[in-house]
């Protein structure tokens, strides 16, 4: 808002007080300055001019001053419309030239120079760009037409030159550097308090960035603690009744799966909320892993047809034939998430009809293949002008779909950044009433020849040997790790901390540590480069895996660091920390002798930690 001044305003320190800005204040004064100084020169000009019967001289002096005073009257009540002072005082500028070239003085003195420049000056410090252009044009083009009419035409005005006498002349000269040197001091100076003062902001700034940095950090820890504590007791709930499902009866088993799918349900929105905040902070990276896509397929489509089956809808699969024998690089656990939240949609959005997904290999080429996903469905539809704002965080097609839908609004928006580290984008087509689909394109490298994995029953036998170490300090999660582990005919011991986990190392043959790394004493990272330190070389060789609630996306680098050989997020599937017991028993099989000591007692894990 521009400051409100009353009419007979005479005062420049209220004009300047209302603003703020240093240009618009250098402006001001630029003006102010050039209208009493040219309103001066007018006041010595006039009695000296009419002394000397200059009556033209007079006439115009008296003239400019009232404009100038005018001008001046109106910049003290409305300095905002300084355009239109600084345009009344330019092209009175103007007609001081171009009749002094032409009638007044009839020559080109210092004096008709100097208003030139000033008039110059003033165009670009209180106008600018092209109008300042046309202003300086029309200054100096009489100059030079004076000159070329001087030269070649001898034909005069017949009225007599009126230059202003000594020593007036001499004064209004000096007025005029003075007025040019101040010009150029006041805008000088607005320019340096710029400077500072963006010097200073960036300063601020500075500490701003650092605050808000410091704000995103204290909330990435919060986050990562908090998944922490929930992602620990969610473990052992998923894993128990995982465990009791093997001897439950058949109303128990029920019973069991409820409280298995609203576990996974809340694991769900709690990985989502993860999700979304690490993709805001740009915290997920892709890993690069060969991928079977038909078979992680159908082991998405294991769970997903649960759901399906439960409302009677038709899950469709429809994967090109040639993606079978094809090992792609990709990073199947971002992978799944994007099929399942667009599947698992698809299936909560449909109440009657299918629902399909297609996989179709578009292109193969030197660099890798490029394969289409579509998930189409016959569900509620979703309106045109919904189509982009559903991608939003925290965003639902209808104010009334959590009601009956369920759901966070963060899927999609999840699905879309996750599909921009796939160098990727979503489409989406839908109709209200009839259905959506989705659709997206990814190029993947293609890795060596994909062999199919053996399945865990057959195999079990080939770890029973094994004597495990689980450190781990919440005492339930490594009951159940214990439990896991005897099913498959793995001997246990358990250490409740680092400490434990080296101390034990020393007196016990174990082949293989499964590593919480939050532990208390002695966290996983410090117990793993203990542990590698350790005179024993098979000791100090031991394979670990570490296992972790957290889920940063830095913990594998940190893992490897510590000389940890791999790491498990919680909660994991059964099959998952397999695998990677699997994996790593055969180098078990390479640096110990069988210990052929099988734990075939029932567990007695938590009556204390000593049990190797
Ligand atoms: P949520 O499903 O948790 O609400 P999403 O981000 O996955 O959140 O989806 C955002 C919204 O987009 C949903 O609430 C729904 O309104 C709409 N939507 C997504 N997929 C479908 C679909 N297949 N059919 C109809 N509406 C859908």
């Amino acid at each position: 808002m521009p400051p409100t001044l009353p009419l007979l305003n005479f005062s420049l320190s209220k004009v300047l007080a209302g603003e703020q800005d240093n240009f618009a204040k250098a402006k001001i004064k630029i003006a102010f300055l050039m209208l009493t100084f040219a309103m001066v020169k007018i006041v010595i000009t006039i009695p000296i001019a009419i002394t000397h019967h200059q009556y033209i001289q007079a006439i115009r002096s008296g003239l400019i001053f009232l404009i100038f005073f005018a001008g001046l009257k109106y910049l003290l009540y409305k300095p905002h419309h300084i355009r239109i002072i600084a345009h009344v005082v330019l092209i009175t500028g103007l007609l001081i030239i171009w009749s002094n070239l032409v009638f007044v003085v009839q020559q080109l003195n210092i004096v008709t120079v100097q208003v030139v420049v000033t008039t110059v000056l003033c165009s670009f410090y209180l106008i600018g760009n092209r109008t300042a252009i046309v202003y300086t044009t029309f200054s100096i083009l009489p100059i030079f037409l004076f000159m070329i009419i001087t030269r070649h035409s001898t034909a005069g005005v017949t009225i007599p030159p009126q230059q202003v006498v000594s020593p007036v002349y001499e004064i209004i000269v000096f007025l005029n550097f003075v007025s040019i040197a101040a010009i150029h001091y006041l805008f000088y100076k607005a320019y340096e308090n710029s400077v500072i003062e963006k010097d200073q902001l960036n300063a601020q700034l500075a500490v701003k960035v650092a605050e808000v940095k410091a704000l995103a950090d204290a909330k990435s820890m919060f986050l990562s603690s908090m998944s922490h504590e929930l992602r620990t007791p969610l473990n052992a709930v998923i894993g128990i009744t995982d465990l009791l499902k093997g001897s439950a009866s058949t109303e128990q088993h029920e019973n069991l799966e409820i409280l298995e799918f609203s576990t996974i349900s809340l694991l769900a929105m709690v990985n989502d909320i993860l999700d979304y905040h690490k993709s805001e902070n740009d915290k997920i990276e892709l890993e690069a892993i060969p991928v079977n896509l038909p078979e992680l397929l159908n082991k998405i489509f294991s769970t997903l047809k649960l759901k399906a089956n439960e409302k009677n809808i038709p899950l469709i699969v429809n994967i090109d034939e040639s993606l079978s024998t094809l090992c792609v690089v990709s990073d199947p656990t971002r992978l799944t998430q994007i099929i399942y939240n667009l599947v698992g949609n698809a299936i909560k959005f449909t109440q009657k009809g299918k629902v399909e997904l297609h996989i179709k290999l578009v292109e193969t080429s030197t660099e890798g293949v490029e394969v289409q996903f579509v998930v189409k469905d016959t569900g509620i539809g979703i309106p045109q002008s919904k189509l982009e704002s559903i991608f939003e965080p925290f965003s639902q097609a209808s104010t009334d779909t959590t009601r009956h839908f369920g759901g966070t609004g963060l899927g999609l928006a999840i699905v879309k950044k996750l599909l921009l580290l796939f160098n990727s984008t979503i489409k989406v087509e839908s109709e209200l009433g009839e259905g959506s689909s989705f659709l997206f394109n990814i190029n993947f490298c293609v890795a060596e020849p994909f062999v199919s994995k053996p399945k865990i029953p057959g195999n079990a036998l080939k770890m029973a040997h094994l004597n495990v170490l689980i450190a781990e300090d919440n005492s339930i999660n490594a009951m159940l790790l214990e439990k896991m582990l005897f099913n498959w005919g793995i001997k246990t011991c358990w250490a409740a901390n680092g400490q434990e986990v080296v101390n034990k190392l020393k007196a016990e043959a174990v082949d293989l540590i499964l590593m919480d790394l939050q532990m208390p004493v002695m966290d996983g990272y410090q117990t793993a480069l203990t542990v590698r330190l350790l005179d024993d070389p098979i000791k100090a060789n031991i394979p670990i895996i570490a296992l972790t609630a957290a889920t940063s996306s830095d913990i594998y680098p940190q893992v490897i660091a510590a000389g940890m050989q791999d790491y498990l997020s919680k909660p994991y599937e059964a099959a998952a920390l397999y695998e990677k017991l699997e994996r790593l028993a055969a180098m078990v099989n390479t640096v110990h002798k069988p210990a052929t000591i099988i734990n075939k007692e029932p567990p007695e894990f938590l009556q204390g930690a000593a049990l190797c």
